[in-house]
């Protein structure tokens, strides 16, 4: 029996989260059947370019599904029979609405395992969706970060920094390296300062 409960994995870009959450599910997924976990990710990034993110593979048992919002309903729609699930993953968590409500019935209503990776901040180091609000209620709380590829020398990577923008909006552009990098405390601030 697989205990139910929800770990949130978070951090800045580049920080492993995704790795993070592949390797929980594929553990979870040599004790269980196939039908017992979903990957839930946000629909629209089934073309993101994958090139540069280097993870490991998804047990293939695991049932891969894109949405634009959590709910039965949605799940469901897609022949996926929601009793029949006992861990569900959700990647880029901070794009969906609603997610506190979805992690809490999911968890203590229907008691499974919920298993969340998403950005703790957006590029200008506000809140990204309702990351934060499964602060309270998480079981577990996994922060990963990269490497400042500023510095250089192995120093933590700890906030996500836009390149070249105007950071007033568009808090959801999603992109690669070339419009975002994972830097330090130091260099987020002497980049980000405008002369
Ligand atoms: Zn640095």
């Amino acid at each position: 029996m697989t205990k139910s409960g929800i770990s949130l994995i978070t951090g800045p870009m580049w920080g492993g989260k995704t790795s993070e959450l592949y390797k929980k599910l594929n553990m979870h997924q040599a004790i269980l059947d196939v039908n017992n976990i979903i990957l839930i990710r946000f629909s629209g990034s089934e073309n993101r370019v994958e090139s540069e993110r280097i993870i490991p593979s998804l047990d293939n048992r695991i049932k891969i599904i894109y949405l634009t919002d959590l709910s039965i309903e949605n799940i469901e729609s897609i022949d996926i029979n929601i009793k029949e699930i006992k861990v569900i993953g959700i990647d880029e968590a901070q794009f969906f609405n609603a997610l506190r409500n979805f992690c809490l019935l999911m968890a203590d209503e229907f008691s499974k395992t919920i298993i969340v990776s998403g950005l703790n901040g957006d590029f200008n180091r506000n809140t990204f969706g309702e990351i934060s609000s499964l602060l309270p209620i998480c079981d577990e709380i996994i922060l990963k970060h990269s490497l400042c590829s500023e510095c250089r020398d192995g120093t933590p990577g700890i906030f996500s920094l836009k390149l070249n923008c105007d950071c007033e909006n568009n808090q959801v552009e999603i992109g690669g390296t070339d419009i975002y990098k994972t830097v330090c405390r130091k260099h987020y601030y002497t980049l980000n300062k405008k002369d």
